[in-house]
């Protein structure tokens, strides 16, 4: 590539695999080498003349930021599925492209959905914390005794890409039935698992199981609110792969602790990382994971060339490999 037709890259972490070599061959890349995020000072010092962005879920993209890469911002490619980190119609007005890493990491967040879902319908944070402090004392009738799984309902909430891998593993693996919510415009959903939409207060009251699938933005911040937590049957188990923030976690401490459900199976949580003082890391039916929905080696990786390749098409002013468009 010609020195003049090289541009400016900031990426806010190292990826997995060799993506990003591909990326420098053709332009001038910046990586953030730290573990933890650019602070948001930090942040706007990197991004300071900048064509494109690599960013993180982590990394706040708002107004200020697009400022300051200054006008040459070109493209923002997010190295995830979910964008609300990035402020979508700031983006829009100034002619700045987004792009997402949507179904290569669908199957991995499914199945982190359905070992969650086990998880704490099993109690394995408690069996586990059982043998590791030497209370494991016999085999006990009714000890740590959790919930039964085949054929009961399960309830998705967002039958979007993920809402329905996940809901094909509990109908096919177990039998459930499933019941789910979507948005009036959903164009379709895949019928071969005989499910029957219903208004999320339904769904609630009426299933075992319930897995949160739906996007993060102003309709869905805490959807599950005390509320909808009081809907909910004293026997089910609450799992999100989605977004913390579309749970109010001060309610849900309550439920868990008054025996309003039975568990929570937690791969996202507000703040992350969420502090070990804080009351759902001492719940003990809260079985919650460190955001590591994508976390397998086949995902990160594929998520990566999609990144780079939006990269490299918004740059030359191509539609991306994945757009993110206002709706
Ligand atoms: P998707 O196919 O776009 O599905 C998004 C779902 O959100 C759809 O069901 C959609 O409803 C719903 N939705 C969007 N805007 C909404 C609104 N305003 N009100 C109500 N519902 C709305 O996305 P996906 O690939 O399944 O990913 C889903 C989410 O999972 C992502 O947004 C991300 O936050 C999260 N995620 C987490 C991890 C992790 O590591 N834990 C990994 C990947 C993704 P309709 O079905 O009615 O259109």
């Amino acid at each position: 590539m010609p020195e003049s037709s090289r541009r400016q890259i900031f990426v806010t972490r190292e990826l997995p695999g060799s993506a990003l070599e591909r990326l420098g061959q053709a332009h001038d890349v910046s990586v953030w080498p730290h573990r933890s995020p650019p602070t948001a000072a930090e942040l706007l010092e990197n991004v300071a003349g900048c064509d494109g962005l690599l960013t993180l879920l982590s990394d706040g993209i708002d107004e200020e930021v697009m400022q300051a890469a200054g006008a040459g911002l070109k493209v923002i490619s997010n190295y995830a599925v979910g964008y609300n980190n990035i402020d979508l119609e700031a983006a829009s007005r100034r002619g700045i492209r987004v792009g997402n890493t949507p179904d290569v990491l669908t199957d991995a967040t499914a199945d982190l959905a359905v070992t969650l879902l086990l998880g704490a319908a099993r109690r394995v944070r408690e069996a586990s914390q059982e043998v590791s402090s030497g209370d494991w004392q016999t085999w006990e009738p009714a000890g740590l005794l959790g919930r039964e799984l085949s054929g009961r309902t399960l309830g998705v909430i967002g039958m979007g890409r993920i809402g329905t891998a996940m809901a094909k593993r509990m109908v096919g693996g177990w039998n459930m039935k499933l019941l789910y919510t979507a948005r009036s415009d959903r164009p379709k959903v895949d019928e071969s698992l005989g499910g029957r939409r219903v208004e999320l207060a339904e769904l609630l009251r009426q299933s075992d199981f319930v897995s949160i699938h739906v996007a993060l933005c102003d309709e869905t911040r805490h959807l599950i609110d005390e509320a909808a937590l009081a809907e909910m049957k004293s026997t089910a188990v609450l799992v999100n792969t989605a977004r913390g923030e579309i749970i109010d976690q001060d309610a849900l401490v309550r439920s868990l602790r008054d025996g309003g459900i039975f568990a929570a199976g937690l791969d996202v949580t507000t703040p992350e990382p969420l502090p070990p003082s804080h009351p759902l890391v001492k719940s003990p039916n809260a079985l919650i994971l460190p955001h590591i929905g994508s976390a397998t080696d086949t995902a990160r990786h594929e998520m990566a060339e999609i990144a780079v390749d939006n990269v490299l098409a918004g740059l030359n002013g191509q539609d991306l490999r994945c757009e993110v468009n206002l709706a």
